[in-house]
Formats: structure tokens, sequence, C-alpha cells
């Protein structure tokens, strides 16, 4: 899953980088308005966490941008400001969650799982096919009862192909959710990466359509 964070305090901005970073998910960011709108603008996310007091362009305004083009990456509105006002404007605007500063980051965390699954007609944290189990608030998975190691792209690729049972799912797709701005998506990192995902899974559990992408049934 890939998020951007819009935040620009700095400590702040760090923290949740490091915290969602940590969490398993591709992560960019950015410091203020115009610079969110150019991120916005060259990467697909899933989830959008938007502080509303920033340099350059305000949050608001932003979000007007955002829902102009597309109405339905989740946006979560942050704001110190806790003026009922901005709520409302702000879920007027499109956003599709607020939370007042400040706020603890299990907090945080638990919403934007919430927001990020929602696109995927998943209803529990643990999703189940065949003798695979997935725990998206653990961020394991296990082959019968047993955990196995999975490294955070591993992970990232069989959450994302499993939270799209059934669909064909493009290698670029893929990459674009799983992996930061930081990437190259012409290297072989997610080749590579599969290949070693695969390895650690039952036989012939993630399918590829040849020409088209990959898929779990
Ligand atoms: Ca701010």
């Amino acid at each position: 899953m890939r998020l951007l964070i819009i935040e620009d305090e700095q400590a702040l901005h760090n923290a949740l980088r490091k915290g969602f970073e940590k969490s398993g998910y591709a992560v960019d960011t950015a410091m203020d308005g115009e610079a969110a709108l150019e991120c916005f603008y060259s990467a697909s996310y899933d989830v959008i966490i938007l502080d509303l007091n920033l340099p350059k362009m305000d949050g608001l305004e932003v979000l007007e941008e955002i829902r102009k083009e597309d109405r339905t990456t989740n946006v979560l509105v942050l704001s110190a400001r806790s003026e009922v006002e901005d709520k409302i404007t702000g879920l007027d605007l499109g956003a599709n969650d607020y939370l007042a500063k400040p706020f603890s980051f299990k907090e945080l965390h638990a919403r934007v799982r919430a927001l990020s699954r929602r696109d995927y007609e998943v209803k529990d944290n643990a999703i189940k096919i065949g003798d695979i189990t997935l725990d998206m608030t653990l961020k394991k998975v296990k082959v019968k009862d047993k955990t196995i190691a999975l490294t955070k792209k591993e992970y990232g690729i069989l959450e994302y192909l499993m939270v799209n049972r059934g669909k064909v799912i493009s290698a670029e797709a893929i990459f674009e959710h799983v992996w930061d701005s930081s990437a190259d998506m012409f290297s072989n990192a997610f080749k590579v990466h599969l290949a070693s995902l695969r390895k650690k899974l039952p036989k012939n559990f993630i399918k590829t359509r040849r020409g088209e992408g990959y898929y779990v049934e």
C-alpha cells in the first residue's frame, strides 16, 4: 500500500514517514501544497494524509484540486485547527476522514488501515485464501499454521494481490502500490522480489497471465 503524507512540521513529518515505513507502507512525502500536488499528479496512492495548515497552498485548496481530478483516492485530513468548521469544510470538499491534532500514531494508523481496506472489499483485517492467511494488522503471513518470514516488499506484493483477489494486476500497478517514488520502475527489483516471494509460498499460488500480469484465485 502506498501513502502520500503532506505535513510541513518537520518532526511530525519525519515521525509519520518512519512510522508508516516501519509498518510496511511505501511512503512519499511533501512539505507544502505545491509539492503535494506534484506527487499526486505523478503517482497513484491508496491513502493521502493531508495537513491543512501548509505553506504555499492551503490544505483545503490542495484537497479541492485533488477532487477535481479524482473522486476515489482516500484522503484523511489532519488539522490543528480544531474548529468544527474546518472539519465540515474538509468533509464537504470530499475528505474521507478527519483527525484533530494532537493524535496518537496508533489511532492514525488504524484509520489509514480502514481507509486502504475500503477500496478492496476486504471486511476483516485477515484475508484467507487457500492455505495462506494474511493479517493486515500484524503484517504477518501464515502458510497453514506456520508463520513465514517475508521482507517488506514481499509482503507488500502479496498483500496487494490478495486484496485484489481474482483480478489480474499488471507489474506496473503492483510496483506503483508497493514502491515509493525513489524507486526505479525499470529496475528488475519487482521481478527479484516476486521470485523470492514465490519460493516461500505453495507452488502456483501466485499465477501469471502472460503479457498481462499476476493474480491469486
Ligand atoms: Ca502544518
